[in-house]
């Protein structure tokens, strides 16, 4: 069979030009949020379409320290090739760091450190997916997840989520009609919804799966930052051999230092390392000694609580907001962690509409249409508060309050 390929004509000095691609990068989208940041780096635009930690809330002092120690002592070997594992001690952390919070254990010999959490969607679709492979994932979904598996082809399921998890009966029903190669879920604060499961839901959840041939990627970018420090359980506790566990160093150190790490049963594990090994050898050697140098030495959970503390007040304000100054009939989620509130308008309300006419007023929104692998949520928008002062969350809702309020009466 002969290879399919698509031809784009490329803009500006070659646009007579046909580019040959591989057939994956026509059925991957765009990311869509690169496309809207780009339209709101306007320095007077306040945003809520971006998911960026709120930046003083970076340590950069401590890391500073930490670079500083790690060069000085062992620079030539923190500056020279690594395993593709990552580097040993800290994963010995994040296994112990699993072990105290959640009760879990974990080997470090299941942890893989990678470049970002965003790495390990990229490798868990390189290892798992086939074309025409049937995959399932929250409605609306993490778009990351989406662009990431959409590269290996699958057929998407989308479940629909509700307050307290996805929902049972439609997902019952897509395991019967389909092998259901992986279901990908955030149960902690997920992105972009702002939904945490239930600890009853991930029971179900685990009932329902266990013993079938599907596995659960948890991905679990947010599970720190839960306002109230509860940890609910990871599926992994319920789903042994079938669990793999994605995480980050991003929201809770420094997303520029690109860590992330990804919990598999060993067969999984033997796969990932080869497939990361064909893609960069290991991670930034140098991000990963001096993360750990960090954890070593500064309080990390200190550091967490004035997180969770700063977007727990930022998240409550413009929820409170939002119920204040909103039509009546505009709903919102009310997050109990993360970076996301998640927004849906009256149906004859169109938030790419909403879009346009907030960035005229100086405040972008992300609209949520991009997060439906099968359409759909033309309705519904995610605002970001962990990146916004609360004066810029007040004059922002405000802004955009009167944007939907015109839009409601049209
Ligand atoms: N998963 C989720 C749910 C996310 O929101 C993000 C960041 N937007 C990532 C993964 C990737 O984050 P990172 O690569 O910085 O760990």
């Amino acid at each position: 069979m002969s290879q399919q390929t698509h031809s784009v004509t490329g803009p500006g000095a070659c646009s007579g030009r046909q580019y040959r691609f591989a057939s994956r990068m026509a059925k991957t989208p765009k990311s869509f949020i690169r496309e809207i940041l780009k339209v709101t780096e306007d320095p007077q635009i306040i945003s809520f379409a971006g998911g960026l930690p709120n930046p003083g809330l970076i340590d950069v002092d401590g890391i500073a320290r930490a670079t500083a120690s790690v060069l000085a002592q062992d620079g030539h070997s923190a500056l020279q090739y690594a395993t593709t594992e990552g580097y040993l001690p800290l994963r010995q952390f994040i296994a112990d760091r699993y072990k105290k919070r959640l009760g879990l254990s974990i080997s470090p010999d299941e942890i893989l450190i990678t470049n970002g959490s965003q790495q390990c969607l990229d490798l868990i679709g390189k290892v798992l997916i086939n074309p025409g492979d049937h995959v399932a994932i929250e409605r609306p979904g993490y778009l990351g997840a989406i662009q990431a598996f959409s590269l290996y082809e699958p057929q998407f399921h989308p479940i629909i989520l509700h307050e307290d998890g996805p929902d049972m009966a439609q997902f019952a029903q897509e395991l019967d009609k389909n092998p259901i190669r992986l279901f990908y879920g955030v149960p902690n604060s997920q992105n972009p919804s702002g939904i945490t499961y239930s600890e009853n839901r991930r029971r179900e959840i685990g009932a329902l799966l266990a013993g079938r041939d599907t596995l659960f990627i948890e991905d679990d970018a947010y599970g720190e930052l839960s306002f109230d420090g509860t940890a609910l359980p990871s599926m992994r506790q319920f789903l042994p051999e079938q669990a793999i566990i994605t995480g980050s160093f991003s929201k809770i150190l420094a997303p520029g230092m690109r860590l992330g790490w990804v919990v598999a049963p060993p067969p999984i594990m033997d796969q990932l390392i080869i497939a990361k090994q064909a893609s960069d050898l290991h991670s930034n050697y140098l991000s990963q000694r001096i993360a750990y140098e960090y954890l070593l030495h500064e309080d990390i959970d200190e550091r967490i609580a004035g997180i969770r503390e700063a977007y727990k007040q930022q998240s409550g304000l413009m929820v409170s907001l939002i119920q204040e100054m909103m039509p009546e009939s505009v709903t919102c989620t009310h997050p109990k962690g993360g970076m996301f509130v998640w927004m849906t308008l009256p149906e004859k309300v169109s938030s790419m509409e909403v879009f346009e006419n907030a960035i005229r007023d100086h405040v972008a929104v992300l609209p949520g249409t991009p997060f439906y692998v099968d359409g759909g949520g033309n309705n519904t928008l995610r605002i970001n508060f962990s990146n916004a002062t609360p004066d810029k969350i007040r004059t922002g809702i405000e802004r955009l309050a009167c944007v939907i309020h015109a839009l409601e009466k049209r």
